[in-house]
């Protein structure tokens, strides 16, 4: 049985993300595992939504920000060529909703970029290694430079 069936990566959209994803669809391509997509709404305001709230891809909203964030998690996704039903666009804190889904989706290996939108100023980002500390499978941190 191949070591991984069941990966999550997380993207956020920063230069870097597509070179994280990439990576992530060759380990499932060679893993043959199945490839899930989270991205953690935490850039725009959703006043009275509880953290953990899925958002629903297939229906448009009247909150043009939404919209905007939902449009380019889709085009990840179809550019990724994962299954609709295992993306997963979420409202609330990065690392907590990150490992909070990949308990419940019986994930094998998350990965994420080992800095992303906050940049390169520590020497890993708060949300890689939050995510290390508290997932309860393996963590592959995509080691990214200042040119990615
Ligand atoms: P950072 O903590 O911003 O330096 O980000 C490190 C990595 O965590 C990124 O490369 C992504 O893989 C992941 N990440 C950060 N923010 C988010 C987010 N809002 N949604 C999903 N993944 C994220």
């Amino acid at each position: 049985m191949p070591i991984y069936q069941n990966i999550l990566v997380a993207i956020d959209f920063s230069d870097a993300g597509h070179f994280v994803a990439q990576k992530a669809q060759s380990l499932a391509i060679k893993f043959n595992a199945r490839l899930n997509l989270i991205h953690v709404l935490d850039n725009i305001p959703m006043p009275d939504t509880p953290y953990g709230t899925v958002i629903p891809l297939h229906e448009n909203t009247t909150y043009d920000l939404l919209e905007i964030e939902r449009n380019k998690f889709l085009t990840t996704a179809d550019r990724l060529e994962i299954d609709r039903k295992n993306c997963w666009l979420i409202w609330g804190e990065p690392q907590q909703e990150i490992t909070q889904l990949a308990a419940r989706e019986h994930i094998d290996l998350i990965v994420v970029g080992s800095h992303g939108r906050h940049g390169l100023s520590m020497l890993m980002g708060s949300t890689a290694k939050g995510v290390i500390y508290h997932a309860e499978c393996d963590v592959l941190t995509v080691h990214l430079r200042d040119n990615q």
